[in-house]
């Protein structure tokens, strides 16, 4: 008996595991477009990783030793990109996963880089200011020689906001003696800042909404939107499709949801949320975020944390189609019910692009010395975006595959060919 709930707790896992997912589906979408073997040996782990261990002084005078990562999965098309994010879940494989996942994302939206990401073992919400401060300076430290504006440049992601950015901006300019805004994005506006980067992921993510919409002929105004997740891409999400027209009848953050048939208050909601995305805190008629993501609806957004559609509650899934804002939200059975089931479903690598295309706005304006107007950055973001969701969404007919294996045959192909240019493979 207990073998048995340990093979199953093994095969749940390994069904749960990111990174095994992504290379799944990266072999696949690369024997769909013939290339060989080898390829996917070079494609199906980071071409570097590093982990550092960062000492800081806590504010009690003791010293703490945190671990952190940085991930490139491949620099054969340009520098690689990608966010930072402080949890405590964070993980060796989450963060090659998430490095792919941002290979990806560049691909499909056409962008000159590879992708990368870091990560550091650590819970913000129970650290200070100050200290928060020390760990961002010296996970710079740490990683100072394998990154910069021509190598490798970072950006917020979970649990880390333009505040952090700024000390990370700032740590850089000192070792490299010069003050070097190129080297990180999603900092505040005075010091390099692109108008538009804090709502960008949100802002590509309603385009994506609308498109596929349009293709399901249902119409946003009055369309009933379920969001999990209340942070920076959730809650703007939220209020983008509020003033679309939508109404919200759900949204989550890690505590729990809220329910109105009638709509929810977003403007109310948007104004008492904190910094880290808690908004449930403060009412007592809560639902769970699994009732949250059975509830029937037109238009479900996951944007909260990785493994929440599963084969266990795929079959319940109420919305016609669900459109991914976080990263590796559905697994792959969850995938497979979705689109047997009719439900279009937007992956996240093309969903939640929308981040890291104004975040080349930020880095293209920082050498260039030149800075954008909001509408610029819109006009560019929504041209990007909409050419992108057709892209994938024909590839998707025209090869009769489901929008995520679509996706990973776009998002791949720019780094393979760039990868047989370079006389790598
Ligand atoms: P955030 O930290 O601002 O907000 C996260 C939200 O998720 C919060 O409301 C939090 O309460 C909620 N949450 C945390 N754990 C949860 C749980 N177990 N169940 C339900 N809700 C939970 O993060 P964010 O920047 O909004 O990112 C959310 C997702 O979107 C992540 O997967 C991230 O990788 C992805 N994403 C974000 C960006 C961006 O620019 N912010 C870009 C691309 C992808």
């Amino acid at each position: 008996m207990v073998a048995e709930k340990e093979k199953e707790n093994h095969q749940a896992s390994e069904k749960n595991d990111v990174l095994k997912s992504t290379q799944t589906v990266i072999h696949l979408a690369l024997d769909k477009l013939g290339y060989p073997e080898e390829v996917y040996e070079l494609l199906k782990e980071p071409v570097r990783m590093l982990t550092v261990k960062i000492p800081v002084r806590m504010d009690d005078g003791k010293v703490k030793v945190f671990t952190g990562y940085r991930a490139q999965h491949n620099d054969a098309v340009g520098p690689t990109k990608g966010g930072i994010r402080f949890h405590p879940n964070v993980t060796e494989k989450e963060v090659k996963a998430l490095s792919i996942w941002m290979s990806l994302k560049c691909g499909i939206v056409d962008l000159p880089y590879g992708g990368g990401k870091g990560g550091i073992i650590c819970d913000p919400r129970d650290m200070s200011f100050r200290e928060l401060e020390r760990l961002s300076r010296g996970y710079v430290r740490a990683i100072s020689q394998i990154v910069g504006p021509s190598k490798d440049i970072p950006a917020p992601d979970v649990f880390t906001n333009s505040q952090i950015m700024a000390w990370m901006m700032d740590e850089y300019s000192r070792i490299d003696e010069y003050n070097s805004p190129g080297f990180i994005t999603g900092k505040p506006l005075v010091l390099g800042g692109s108008h538009g980067r804090e709502t960008a992921t949100a802002k590509g993510v309603t385009i994506c909404i609308r498109e596929a919409a349009k293709k399901k002929g249902i119409k946003l105004e009055g369309a009933r939107v379920v969001v999990q997740g209340f942070g920076n891409a959730g809650s703007f999400l939220a209020k983008f499709m509020h003033d679309a027209g939508a109404k919200i009848i759900g949204i989550s953050d890690a505590y729990g949801g809220l329910h109105d048939e009638e709509g929810l208050d977003i403007d109310y909601l948007l104004d008492r949320r904190d910094s880290f995305g808690t908004v449930t805190k403060l009412f007592n008629n809560t639902i769970t975020n699994q009732e949250l993501l059975e509830l029937d609806c037109d238009i479900l957004v996951p944007a909260a944390i990785e493994n929440q559609i599963t084969e266990h509650n795929a079959h319940n899934i109420r919305a016609s189609i669900v459109v991914e804002a976080a990263n590796g939200p559905t697994t792959l059975d969850a995938t497979k019910i979705l689109t047997e089931r009719d439900i279009l479903l937007v992956p996240d690598v093309l969903a939640s692009s929308g981040g890291v295309t104004v975040s080349y706005f930020e880095w293209v304006q920082n050498n260039q010395g030149y800075y954008w107007t909001e509408e610029e950055v819109e006009e560019k973001l929504e041209k990007i975006l909409v050419n992108s969701f057709n892209n994938v969404y024909e590839t998707s007919q025209s090869r009769r595959v489901d929008m995520r294996l679509a996706a990973y045959m776009v998002g791949v192909r720019k780094m393979a060919e760039a990868s047989r240019f370079r006389g790598w493979i």
